[in-house]
């Protein structure tokens, strides 16, 4: 049975929705809605990790010059995967991610990205984050509320969980926050984090729903 839902969630949704209406979208929402493509939501997932959004985005689209498929990337060598994603965090280790992800699509999905959770957590460099982005903002298809970073910061600091690590917060919101909201609460969060809510000290005078917020562990703000 689910817990009881955060106090004010469906306020504080609101304002957030209102608050980063004029922001820039994080880069896998922008991709889905964009693309529609889940095989690039994907790829861009992998390059997204411990990458700022403005280096990903780029990135995805030089990879995708050069090609926009499973069998095409896999014609590129680790070299030209590497100089295309440059300069994004652990490139070596990325392109070594896609050509892997990229063979095993083939193998063992017909080239087609998977619609399962379980599934696209079988591919390389792929865990409950960028699973779950590929399915709500590739697929459309709401399986879990996928966490990084800036939802790990926000969800803690607002109270609605007590957790130190991604997949144990998923599970924690999971329990608390009602189905309807989990396509948006990654998109919100993640744009709030990335404008207002930053980690080491958040604009908690700017901030929509700062009378919502006890601040939990905030040592330092603006
Ligand atoms: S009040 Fe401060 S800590 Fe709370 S959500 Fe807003 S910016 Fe983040």
């Amino acid at each position: 049975m689910k817990n009881k839902a955060p106090k004010n969630l469906d306020k504080i949704i609101s304002l957030l929705k209102e608050e980063t209406k004029n922001f820039s979208v994080p880069i896998a929402t922008k991709i889905g809605a964009e693309d529609r493509s889940p095989f690039k939501v994907l790829i861009s997932c992998i390059l997204s990790l411990r990458t700022k959004d403005t280096t990903t985005g780029p990135a995805t689209e030089r990879l995708f010059r050069l090609a926009k498929t499973p069998e095409a990337m896999l014609k590129l060598s680790n070299k030209k995967i590497e100089k295309a994603i440059f300069p994004v965090g652990f490139y070596p280790t990325k392109a070594r991610y896609i050509r892997a992800s990229c063979r095993k699509l083939i193998d063992d999905f017909g080239g087609k990205v998977p619609k399962t959770m379980e599934e696209l957590k079988t591919l390389s460099g792929i865990g409950n984050k960028c699973a779950g982005l590929t399915l709500i903002y590739g697929y459309g298809k709401v399986d879990c509320i996928p966490v990084d970073a800036h939802v790990q910061v926000i969800a803690n600091r607002l109270g609605w969980v007590k957790t130190n690590n991604p997949d144990k917060t998923m599970y924690a919101l999971m329990e608390t926050i009602p189905k309807g909201h989990w396509f948006d609460l990654n998109n919100l969060l993640v744009a709030h984090g990335q404008n207002i809510c930053l980690t080491n000290s958040p604009f908690c005078s700017r901030c929509a729903i700062r009378r919502f917020c006890p601040r939990i562990s905030v040592k330092r703000s603006r």
